[in-house]
């Protein structure tokens, strides 16, 4: 024989079960639409695994759970996925949230289902496994992932209690109680499993109200072989809390904050624990549960065995229901439950009862009055909390006061409310503190945040700024030792420091990206002809309609074609004569451009390039069909426009100096005597060009092979190309200068 503990406060509302008692239990004929929220448990909504117009079959997966807080979805029924959009759903706001709709086809065609009732042999770790994949959420309250609960264990936790939750205290619910009279076995197999997940805890109980005789009967010869204890206690509301619970069957009180595991207790509803059986022994998932429908408002209150996804107007159909006008229906009892705003929403996973009262049942709520300190509430309230003041500090917002007298303790129970003679409507009150005490964590969670994000910014320009500034000093300094060099030497032999070392590095660089004259010219040249041919062959087709007649639109299309031809050949032959009138330019004077560049002139440069190569990365990616190599592009351009957004971060920077070129006389000195020293070194030979071309081509065909980069490589092969027709033309120049 248990002890029973008594616990502070509680009531004894009028229970009104028997009325959902007298016909036993029901099932509802098969809906011809099913609406399965995304969202029906604690945590995350689950992902969809299924588009509209697939076939589904009775409990197939059809969203999966997303993160570890999260609940897989089943088709309850098999049929066509019609859609997946936002639909009203039960919930106190009236909201509504993502739904899959399946259409039935009324075959109800099983996906393979796969059980055992050996579960003995498989680990907790498995099983566990099965209750995730069957989407098991609690059936008795917010409906948190069931296997998270049961991975105490798992997590290292000793568990030496394990309790099951059948009191259903609240009035009118009697779900869990047709339960017990419909599936003993089944239960009692399922609380096994559980504490074969749990490593067999030291003691198993199940919680059971006194006024549930007739289930205590039903179930007691079951448990004769079993280590399972069913304790019976006093009925008196709300006695099915888990604090409450775990109080009455152990003495123990959960400190705040704190979850039952921590404290050696796992504590699961009688409906999961049938749930679990299914799961693991049937190898069904949750697809259905039983619900209470109740209320004077129905004519045969009854409990129906219910596939979710059940428009809940349907199931008040089936039970007579007849509507009053405004009076709610109520998703949950008369404590707890909220009413709804649209019948049409579907049931779901916590859907344990929908209660249709009549208008004398279930009168509108009377005027709420001032508090008047006498303190029922209190006496009232089964955390031991203090309603009214909590009430005072609700009103005014007082968030400090709040925590401090243990708002979240309150588990909306709604005894105070209920015995409170002014009828203020509590509970009201504390879900709203509730709301914006969560709100003000999330805000700041967002400001801290957004406060960090602009320390680290400052930070960075901090740096960037520095860093500027290191370059503008060492400017500085590289000019003025040129300075210094040019008056030691009397204007001679060019200084050997940083000024040189500069022009002799964009020396280099530009003659290694630029072609030779030669080469700019055949390829200008080429053009022209290019050009010219396209023109001509243009004109010839044009010509033979004299002989063979055209259409209209011909003759319009290929004079337009001229015309267009005519245009390149134009601005081809225009840039060449450019080019020949800028041979006279020589390559010192780019040099020198370059060198005596304004930081903001250099800036503009690179945006400009940046551009370019970001649009041709752009083209690429719109006439691009192959998924690999757009990501691979997509990757690229990103990268562009990232260096892009900072460069012209740079330049929006830059202070007044940056405009300017560079104008000190000693540094422009120290470049032009580079340059002309430079300018007069030997050129190069023919042959030495053919070689270093050669040279090139060798090292980029041999680079060609390690790179897997598609986008790299797609650029290596036009560079490739591009010095392989160099070559071409190189050696071209080699024999034309043989005898
Ligand atoms: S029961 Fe109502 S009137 Fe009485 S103290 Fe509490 S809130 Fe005030
Ligand atoms: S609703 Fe909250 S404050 Fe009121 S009795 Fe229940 S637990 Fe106590």
């Amino acid at each position: 024989m248990i002890k029973i503990y008594e616990i502070p406060g509680g009531i004894h509302p009028p229970e009104n079960k028997q009325q959902s008692l007298q016909r036993g239990l029901g099932a509802l004929p098969l809906p011809q639409q099913l609406i399965v929220p995304l969202n029906q448990h604690s945590g995350a909504p689950a992902t969809p695994r299924v588009a509209v117009g697939d076939n589904v079959l009775k409990g197939q997966k059809i969203a999966a759970a997303t993160g570890r807080v999260s609940a897989t979805l089943h088709a309850p029924t098999s049929g066509t996925v019609t859609a997946i959009s936002p639909q009203p759903v039960a919930h106190p706001s009236g909201m509504t949230t993502p739904c899959i709709i399946i259409a039935s086809d009324g075959k109800e065609q099983w996906v393979d289902r796969q059980g055992t009732t050996d579960f003995a042999s498989q680990s907790p770790k498995q099983l566990l496994t099965t209750i995730r994949e069957a989407g098991i959420a609690g059936m008795g309250g917010a409906g948190f992932p069931t296997d998270i609960k049961l991975s105490a264990s798992e997590n290292g936790q000793t568990i030496d209690t394990l309790i099951i939750n059948a009191t259903e205290c609240e009035p009118y619910i009697t779900a869990d109680h047709q339960l017990m009279l419909s599936y003993p076995q089944q239960i009692v197999t399922g609380i096994q499993i559980l504490a074969h997940i749990l490593g067999q805890p030291q003691r198993i109980l199940i919680g059971i109200e006194d006024n549930k005789a007739d289930a205590y009967d039903v179930l007691e010869p079951y448990l004769a072989d079993t280590s399972i204890q069913l304790v019976e206690f006093p009925t008196k509301y709300p006695s099915g809390g888990e604090k409450q619970l775990i109080q009455i069957l152990t003495g123990k009180e959960l400190p705040n904050g704190r979850l039952p595991a921590d404290i050696g207790i796992v504590c699961q509803n009688i409906g999961t624990a049938h749930a679990v059986y299914r799961a693991v022994v049937e190898g069904t998932p949750l697809i259905s549960r039983i619900t209470t429908v109740t209320g004077d408002a129905c004519r045969e209150p009854q409990n129906l065995e219910v596939l979710i996804g059940t428009p809940i107007e349907q199931v008040l159909a089936h039970c007579g229901y007849q509507s009053e006008g405004n009076q709610p229906v109520v998703m949950g009892g008369p404590m707890m439950g909220f009413a709804l705003h649209d019948l049409t929403a579907p049931v779901v996973k916590t859907t344990n009862c929908l209660l249709a009262p009549s208008s004398t049942e279930m009168p509108p709520p009377q005027p709420a009055q001032p508090c008047i300190r006498c303190g029922m509430c209190s006496e009232a309230c089964p955390a031991g909390l203090l309603p009214q003041q909590l009430l005072w500090y609700a009103q005014s917002r007082n968030h400090q006061r709040l925590q401090a007298h243990n708002l979240f303790d309150c588990i909306e129970c709604g005894a105070c409310a209920y015995v409170c003679p002014s009828h203020i409507p509590l509970v009201q009150h504390y879900r709203a503190a509730k709301s914006e005490l969560r709100q003000a964590a999330r805000d700041k969670i967002k400001s801290d945040r957004a406060r960090e994000r602009f320390e680290f910014n400052k930070l960075r320009k901090q740096q960037a700024e520095a860093e500027k500034a290191a370059k503008r000093e060492a400017r500085r300094l590289a000019s003025e030792q040129a300075k210094a060099a040019i008056a030691e030497q009397g204007g001679g032999a060019a200084p050997k420091n940083a000024a040189s070392d500069v022009v002799q590095a964009a020396l280099q660089k530009v003659a290694a990206k630029q072609a030779s004259p030669e080469q700019q010219r055949a390829k200008l040249e080429r053009s022209v002809n290019s050009a010219e041919n396209r023109l001509q062959r243009l004109e010839s087709k044009l010509a033979a309609g004299d002989d063979t007649p055209l259409s209209d639109e011909q003759i319009a299309g290929y004079q337009a074609q001229i015309e267009s031809a005519r245009l390149k050949l134009s601005e081809a032959q225009q840039k060449l004569a450019e080019f020949e009138q800028t041979q006279g330019a020589s390559q010192e004077q780019k040099v020198m451009a370059k060198v005596l560049a304004s930081p903001k002139e250099t800036l503009d440069k690179k945006v400009a390039s940046l551009e370019k190569r970001l649009a041709g990365i752009e083209e690429k990616l719109a006439n691009c069909d192959d998924d690999d190599l757009r990501q691979a592009l997509e990757n690229s351009a990103n990268k562009f426009r990232s260096k892009l957004q900072d460069a012209r971060q740079e330049i929006a920077q830059l202070g007044s100096e940056d405009q300017q070129p560079v104008s000190d006389p000693a540094t422009i000195t120290a470049a032009q005597q580079v340059v002309s020293r430079s300018a007069a070194k030997a050129p190069v030979t023919p042959q030495q060009q053919v070689e270093r071309l050669q040279n090139r081509i060798a090292k980029a065909e041999q680079r060609l092979t390690s790179l897997t980069d598609p986008v790299q490589v797609d650029a290596l092969n036009t560079s490739l190309a591009n010095l392989k027709q160099k070559l071409a033309d190189a050696k071209k120049a080699l024999e034309n200068t043989q005898p």
